[in-house]
């Protein structure tokens, strides 16, 4: 991969241009590039300049009959018999390449997704090195379970890699998500099918050469683009030789990929969606929760399963906190994905834009709010971004808990707000949703911090805080926002087989 370190910041569109992008995003089966078998692909729009800069390979069944053959062969050569030590080894050297390679990574995550390069740079990209590292150590630590019975026989359970496994990720965290199910996958010893979103096809791509750098043997991971219905994510789905998937992605994929998994019984990770809130309760340290809650709604344009979408705050300091979040907004930049003083860039597409838009005019056209700032496509663009798909970032006041605007995942720069009057009110407006995936609360009450985590039907509470992650701990969501968790053990239990053995004790007291 060429060295993002020597390009001059001017240049980094012509940088990327002749050295980094493939002429195609092409499938990487067995250790190798490869196109589709009857040659098709499709075309890859970048979001911030509404242009083509590449193509890439259209993956269906040929192309994961392809995956899980090499996969399968791999899952039964050299890679059976390494060491956890082995693969620590392996996944550090991964975790080195990524990190020796994080401007030129960064630089391409911008330009497929539209989000600013200093959240690539700085965010993304670090994170996904991070994965190998952390699981790499994890694993090769982890201990087993033994059990004395009360005859004195030793009961061990242990756990074995499963095979083959399928990996489905989503648009906006393209690299970071890959990684988080790839690195605990690869530590347990499995091999891997990843089918990236086909919106984000470019950074699983050149992460594979960095694979290859590492020294992984072929077949061990394998890459197949494509989309998702009668495309390459069904093929995955349904494919016999698989024995799982991990899916991040929206709750209605799940159903559909839960459906399409049922003949074959795949075991299901499943991430989906959220509709997050920051709760400021009176007490807040307001200097605090305005930042952090002003991040929480419009890091990654919202595009953030994790965002806090929903501001609900306690109505005797609503004005001030509405007054802060919108003075930070006037702070926020928004502008070309690869310009440094950039803080919000484009969203994934112009359709998912126009969605976006489409509830905001829902909003706006049955008077369900008031609209206090943006609400529509910013003005002053200049003419590269022009056609690009920016959304400004828009606050909505005054939204009943029953509209779709709280209900459903809107997935972009937009946050509600409304009030409360005491905890229990708090409590279920947070929890009045079919998501449950995360939350903030702002308060200085410790008791009160706590009764309300504990309150909540969310996977995941912030205490005056937002994004912040130690990979040990359970990453899901309750209700439609998940099925299984991930991180640190459980996604080490997730990608293996549990086996328990046996032995008796000939000598009894
Ligand atoms: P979004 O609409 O935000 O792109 P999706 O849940 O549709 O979110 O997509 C997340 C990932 O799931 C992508 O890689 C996509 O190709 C894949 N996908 C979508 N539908 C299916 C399906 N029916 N079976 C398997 N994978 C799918």
């Amino acid at each position: 991969m060429a060295s993002g370190c020597q390009h001059n910041k001017g240049d980094r569109k012509q940088f990327l241009k002749s050295q980094v992008l493939p002429d195609r995003c092409r499938h990487f089966i067995n250790g190798k590039y490869l196109d589709s078998c009857n040659g098709e692909a499709f075309k890859k729009t970048l979001p911030a300049y509404n242009e083509s800069w590449f193509d890439v390979a259209l993956g269906g069944t040929a192309e994961i009959d392809l995956a899980v053959q090499a996969a399968e062969k791999a899952a039964s050569g050299p890679w059976s018999r390494t060491t956890p030590g082995d693969r620590a080894k392996m996944l550090h050297r991964i975790g080195d390449l990524i990190e020796a390679n994080v401007e030129t990574l960064a630089l391409a995550e911008s330009v497929d997704t539209g989000k600013p390069y200093s959240e690539t740079r700085n965010g993304d990209i670090p994170r996904s090195a991070q994965n190998f590292h952390f699981f790499a150590d994890l694993a090769a630590h982890q201990n087993f379970e033994t059990w004395i019975g009360d005859d004195g026989s030793q009961h061990t359970t242990i756990r074995e890699p499963l095979g083959v496994t399928g990996l489905i990720t989503p648009w906006n965290l393209p690299l970071y998500l890959a990684t988080w199910k790839l690195a605990p996958a690869l530590a347990q010893g499995n091999t891997i099918i990843l089918k990236p979103a086909e919106l984000t096809p470019l950074s699983a791509t050149l992460l594979c050469e960095l694979l290859n750098e590492a020294g992984i043997p072929e077949g061990v991971v394998n890459v197949v683009h494509g989309f998702g219905a009668n495309s390459a994510g069904e093929a995955l789905v349904r494919h016999p030789g698989v024995k799982a998937i991990s899916f991040t992605g929206e709750t209605s994929t799940g159903s559909a990929i839960m459906r399409d998994g049922a003949d074959t019984l795949k075991k299901l990770s499943f991430e989906l969606g959220g509709k997050g809130a920051s709760v400021i309760f009176e007490d807040a340290d307001l200097d605090l929760a305005i930042p952090t809650a002003c991040r929480a709604a419009f890091r990654n344009q919202g595009q953030i399963c994790l965002a806090g979408s929903r501001l609900i705050v306690h109505e005797k300091i609503a004005q001030t906190v509405v007054d802060g979040i919108l003075n930070h907004i006037k702070k926020i930049k928004i502008g070309d994905p690869l310009d440094d003083a950039t803080t919000m860039g484009a969203l994934i597409a112009n359709d998912h834009r126009d969605k976006v838009a489409g509830f905001v005019d829902h909003a706006r056209s049955g008077r369900l709010g008031e609209i206090l700032c943006g609400g529509k496509i910013p003005d002053a663009l200049p003419t590269a971004l022009a056609s690009g798909a920016f959304y400004e970032p828009t606050v909505i006041a005054g939204v009943a808990q029953n509209s779709r605007l709280i209900q459903d995942e809107i997935f972009g720069p937009v946050l509600t707000v409304q009030t409360f009057k005491t905890i229990d009110e708090a409590i279920a407006l947070t929890s009045g949703v079919l998501y449950g995936l995360s939350c903030s609360v702002y308060t200085r009450d410790g008791a009160l911090a706590q009764q309300f985590a504990r309150s909540v039907r969310m996977g995941m509470v912030w205490i005056n805080c937002w994004f912040i992650r130690d990979l040990h701990t359970a990453f899901g969501g309750m209700k439609r926002s998940g099925i299984g968790r991930e991180g640190g053990r459980y996604s080490l239990d997730f990608f293996s087989e549990h086996k328990t053995i046996t032995t008796a004790l000939v000598a009894k007291l």
